[in-house]
């Protein structure tokens, strides 16, 4: 519980209507590319083996790429394929002007090695933003791919905050997919920015500083709305499936019923950061193509 007032109703933060507005533009710019050019964008999705999860977003992932009007290219391959073979597969997707994105769908078998799947990329074409060279050129504030999850928090709160300069930013967890990619977009953003991590001391205390406060931890509920500053911005990516009254339901890393009750603005979990993800896939696929062909990215779908 928390003992801070009930100052305002809390601004729910749509994420599933403002990913279905990026979808939208997207979808309306693919259009016009491939009016005005004869260009359709195309993204790969590899999958190695059976883990339904995985076989679950990359369908969707296929579904959502068609219907922007873009080329989507499944590729399914057993799970005992060797690095070798799927390494081939890379170079020729690398080499495929048709391509312009590519998605390794993660995690792979345990007898590969991802960090250099990865790598093996076209770093024009890593549409997921983990390659080495994205990552660099994302820490030092350059033109990079940016990875889906952040850009698609950084959307929402420039769409609800507007300039966030100056503001003071705290990102719960350091993945290289999540937690440090956030951090910098959010520096990029002119916010301060505090990393806090399973080691911090007081985090408490560090989150009740938070005009931003970005939960990427993967532990159920464990943000309570006592560690939240009256009027923050919250968002929330955790995913956790937990077992509550018999039935199983998805819930974020904060606290939603007593977070709500004290942030100026929060996303809901699920319906919040998740379709945000799938949004920016293709929006960053879009960005890959105009590249590609020497064109302008449209405002608004990029870092
Ligand atoms: P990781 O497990 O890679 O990282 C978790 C981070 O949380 C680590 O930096 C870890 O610290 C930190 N952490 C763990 N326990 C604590 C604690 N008690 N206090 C403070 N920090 C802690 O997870 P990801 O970044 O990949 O994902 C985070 C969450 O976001 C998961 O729930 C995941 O499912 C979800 N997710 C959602 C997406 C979406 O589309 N909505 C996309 C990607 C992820 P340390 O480094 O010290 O170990």
């Amino acid at each position: 519980m928390n003992d801070h007032p009930i100052t305002h109703p809390p601004r729910i933060i749509d994420g599933k209507a403002f990913g279905a507005d990026i979808r939208a533009r997207v979808a309306e710019q693919t259009a016009r590319l491939r009016a005005d050019h004869g260009i359709i964008p195309g993204l790969a999705v590899v999958l190695v083996g059976e883990d339904p999860a995985s076989r679950l977003y990359v369908r969707n992932k296929g579904i959502q790429t068609r219907e922007a009007g873009m080329n989507s290219y499944e590729y399914r391959l057993p799970a005992d394929t060797t690095q070798t073979d799927l390494m081939a597969l890379i170079e020729r997707l690398n080499a495929d002007s048709a391509v312009h994105g590519i998605l390794i769908q993660l995690p792979l078998p345990p007898h590969m090695e991802a960090g250099a799947v990865i790598n093996a990329i076209d770093p024009a074409k890593d549409v997921d933003g983990f390659h080495i060279l994205n990552a660099g050129l994302l820490g030092t504030g350059q033109k990079a791919m940016v990875p889906c999850t952040p850009l698609g928090c950084l959307m929402m709160l420039r769409d609800h905050l507007g300039d966030l300069s100056g503001l003071h930013a705290v990102v719960v967890g350091r993945s290289n997919i999540v937690g440090k990619p956030m951090a910098l977009l959010l520096l990029g953003d002119n916010c301060t920015v505090t990393v806090a991590h399973s080691r911090s001391r007081d985090l408490a205390g560090i989150c009740r500083r938070a005009d931003i406060l970005i939960a990427a931890v993967g532990r159920p509920r464990m943000i309570p709305g006592d560690w939240i500053k009256p009027g923050a911005t919250v968002i929330d990516v955790g995913i956790n499936r937990i077992e509550q009254d018999g039935r199983s339901r998805v819930v974020g890393d904060v606290d939603f019923d007593s977070a709500a009750r004290v942030a100026g603005a929060i996303t809901p979990v699920p319906g919040g950061v998740g379709p945000m993800t799938i949004a920016c896939l293709l929006a960053n696929t879009l960005t890959a193509c105009c590249r590609a062909n020497g064109l302008a990215v449209p405002e608004g779908l990029t870092a």
